[in-house]
């Protein structure tokens, strides 16, 4: 494990090499036709729900007084009657949010944290103790900058990746669930919401604004009485923060827990789109003026995205002593061989994996050799570490062991990969659960 902590450096960062593979699947084009109403963002999003179908239902005869989970649904009518909150954290994490999950424990509650990248990367503590009490995270870009998320989807794009690469590497999952840092009124189009969708992400604004963020220092009876808008509603949707400043919000959430349960209320994680809401494009916004990505570009980093979290068979590397699993996405079939992303590979065999800018080559280093891949021209050069005159191997492309790029992640064939650093594939076994393949 000391080897993924200490490869977990972008350092390729700027130079287009990501640990993300891109694999070779075709998504639906279906586009998302539910939303769009008109108002401010609470009114939108409450209209929004309407729309998708949640309309108001009434009260349940008694209220529950726990967070108990469906079964008072099913009582009496049979009609729906469950009153729902989900509690959401954003901008976290920080020193408040110990003081956020002391309560949702004590409460015996479940939330969603909408992390920032930059704040999980320097406290990954927080973010293990967050997943390790069963909450859901989510992603809310790496750095909030919203000059950069919202100057075209691209740079989003790489915001999400990131954040999501540095929640993977702690918590070995990847969050689906998404918040525009902001909220998507006035900033996402259609474009954003289009590849969203298309490369697998739930994207979802709120219902209710507990107005802990409209200025600094908001007093906890003013993020109080904010948060008590939603009380009637079916279906509520919370806009809390948990970042740096905002222990009033902690200091407020006892009382907002106490008076949705007693108004019966059961308390919900986001986990799938029938959780989320979305606010209105609006036509009008600065936005509109972007211009949206290339073909190819989509081709190479929407694509494939969404196998990332597909239901499919996990390919599982033996080699010698380790063991490691590439997700569905993050392996394909080329030529009927397997290849994996360079980084995502070698990074958990234990080694080490940089990109060289000026030079346009990804560096492994692994079991005691240096590979280097140019995957414009294919080769892949091998070598001793140490003594990097000693060419080992060297292949190319046009045999089908050579490197090769699928958006911007280096790939490479797995027989090369395995072969040149001194583990030959001797079996691979396709099994119903899996894919197995044994090395020496
Ligand atoms: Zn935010």
């Amino acid at each position: 494990m000391s080897g993924i902590i200490l490869c977990a450096v972008f350092a390729g960062g700027g130079g287009g090499f990501s640990p993300i593979p891109s694999g070779p699947s075709v998504v639906s084009a279906s586009g998302d036709a539910k939303v769009q109403a008109a108002g401010g963002p609470a009114a939108k999003a409450a209209d929004a729900a309407k729309d998708a179908g949640r309309s108001e239902g009434k009260p349940p005869a008694t209220a529950s007084l726990s967070a108990a989970p469906a079964s008072s649904e099913s009582a009496g009518t049979g009609r729906q009657q469950t009153k729902t909150i989900y509690l959401t954290f954003d901008d976290g994490p920080s020193k408040v949010t110990p003081d956020v999950l002391n309560i949702l424990k004590r409460e015996k509650i479940k939330a969603t944290f909408f992390v920032l990248g930059e704040a999980a990367k320097r406290h990954p503590e927080w973010i293990n103790a967050i997943y390790e009490q069963g909450h859901t995270i989510g992603n809310h870009t790496y750095d909030h900058t919203y000059s950069t998320l919202y100057s075209g989807f691209p740079a989003f794009w790489s915001e999400i990746k990131e954040t999501e690469e540095t929640l993977r590497l702690i918590t070995g999952q990847r969050p689906r669930l998404v918040r525009a840092p902001g909220g998507t009124a006035g900033h996402f189009d259609d474009t954003y919401f289009y590849l969203m969708k298309q490369a697998g992400y739930l994207v979802s604004d709120w219902t209710v604004d507990s107005g802990d963020s409209l200025r600094r220092g908001v007093p906890a009876a003013d993020i109080l009485s904010a948060s008590l808008a939603g009380l009637g509603e079916k279906r509520v949707i919370l806009l809390l923060h948990d970042g740096a400043g905002h222990e009033a919000s902690a200091e407020a959430l006892p009382e907002i827990i106490a008076r949705y349960r007693s108004a019966g209320y059961m308390f919900k994680t986001m986990e799938d789109e029938a959780d989320t809401v979305r606010f209105k494009v609006h036509p009008s916004a600065s936005y509109a003026k972007r211009t949206p990505p290339s073909a190819a570009w989509i081709a190479g980093h929407i694509a494939s995205n969404a196998e990332l979290f597909a239901d499919g068979r996990p390919l599982v590397l033996e080699v010698g002593m380790m063991q490691t699993t590439l997700a569905s996405g993050e392996y394909t079939v080329r030529d009927g061989h397997y290849a994996v992303p360079l980084r995502a590979a070698v990074e958990r065999l234990g080694g080490c994996v940089s990109w060289d800018a000026a030079s346009r080559t990804a560096r492994a280093e692994w079991n005691g050799r240096l590979l280097t891949a140019d995957p414009a021209g294919g080769a892949v050069r091998i070598t001793g570490k140490g003594d990097p005159g000693a060419t080992a191997v060297v292949l190319r492309e046009q045999n089908g062991d050579g490197a090769f790029m699928r958006g911007d992640t280096v790939w490479i064939p797995l027989r090369t990969l395995l072969g040149g650093m001194g583990h030959p594939i001797l079996e691979t076994v396709s099994g119903r659960e899996e894919q197995r393949v044994k090395a020496g």
